[in-house]
């Protein structure tokens, strides 16, 4: 709720605080369980500050995270301690995330016993177990390294890890960014099939709208640490709103040349968010801006049934020949 993150800018002379980072500026949303939310935008746009801010590895600026009715965001290490497991997350890089110097039994075992699931030796061995099964990798397999695996295998352990402290919510942060296509599709299945088997929520942060449409329930766009357009998977990829979100979709191949969306190049890169622009922060490089977006900053509003825009042009107050 209204999450904000803000770093400090030091350098100067003196490493003077200069300045600020306006990584995420008032981010809201919620997930159900059993429902994936992606959330999507261009590299820097404050994707990874959300994840990171509701695994709580950084403090916020302000905001709240709640979870099931509880806030979670001003705990105490202690009372946080319960509720951190029912938050896990699979991050982009498996050669990085996995401990090399673990074999997958341990890394499987050590949430088992820091959340206190299992006490001994043969019900943790046998929670292990389930969890391979459940991932589709071969139970014998725990005794291997996890340099031993490939890309997808290794992220099949990651995703086993984040299941073996059984959470509410996973955080999936570019889970599949890095792989191969066909094993991009192996490993979004297998999330599926587990959303659905054991009802979980999944945050899935991701730049690759291509990806999005085959596995997301809704879409949260986010632009300079904004979240510009809100909406269901059928209606953000059928009838885009935000003109940023239209540049994104224009991008997306289709199989049906006949379907294929008129490219939007957009102007420029994304601005810093260090001084992020006045008005409309997309307004630097919007191709439908006007004299409004300029000065004005557009807020989040229902554009359509369940469906939020951030853009003057669907205010009907504020749009081009409005009378307000
Ligand atoms: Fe473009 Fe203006 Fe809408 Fe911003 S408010 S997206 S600049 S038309
Ligand atoms: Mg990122």
């Amino acid at each position: 709720n209204d999450l904000k993150k803000h770093f400090p800018l030091t350098g100067g002379f003196f490493g003077q605080v200069t300045g600020q980072v306006y990584a995420v500026d008032g981010v809201s949303f919620s997930i159900e369980k059993g429902e994936t939310l992606s959330l999507v935008g261009e590299s820097g746009c404050g994707k990874s500050t959300v994840g990171k801010a509701i695994l709580r590895l950084f403090s916020l600026t302000s905001g709240q995270v709640v979870l099931d009715g509880q806030r979670i965001d001003d705990l105490s290490a202690g009372k946080l301690r319960p509720l951190r497991r029912r938050v896990q997350v699979v991050f982009q890089d498996p050669f990085s995330s996995l401990n090399p110097r673990m074999r997958v039994r341990d890394i499987l075992a050590e949430p088992i016993i820091n959340f206190g699931l299992a006490k001994t030796r043969a019900e943790i061995d046998e929670r292990i177990a389930l969890l391979m099964d459940k991932v589709r990798l071969p139970r014998d397999a725990v005794n291997c390294w996890p340099h031993e695996f490939s890309g997808g295998q290794r992220q099949r352990i990651g995703i086993a890890r984040a299941l073996a402290a059984e959470p509410d919510l996973i955080i999936c942060d570019e889970a599949v960014s890095a792989l191969d296509v066909s094993v991009k599709a192996q490993i979004v299945n297998l999330l599926q099939d587990l959303q659905k088997e054991l009802g979980l929520a999944l945050l899935f942060i991701s730049h690759d709208l291509a990806i999005v449409e085959h596995m997301t329930h809704r879409v949260a766009v986010m632009y300079l640490g904004k979240i510009v357009e809100v909406a269901s998977r059928r209606e953000i990829f059928a009838n885009p709103k935000h003109p940023y979100t239209i540049a994104l979709l224009s991008a997306v191949p289709v199989p049906d040349p006949g379907k294929a969306r008129d490219r939007v190049i957009l102007k420029g890169d994304v601005p810093s968010p260090i001084n992020p622009p006045k008005g409309c922060r997309f307004h630097t490089r919007c191709p439908m801006a006007f004299d409004r977006c300029r000065v004005d900053e557009p807020q989040l509003r229902l554009a359509a049934d369940g469906h939020y825009a951030a853009c003057h042009l669907h205010d009907p107050d504020k749009a081009p020949g409005a009378h307000a």
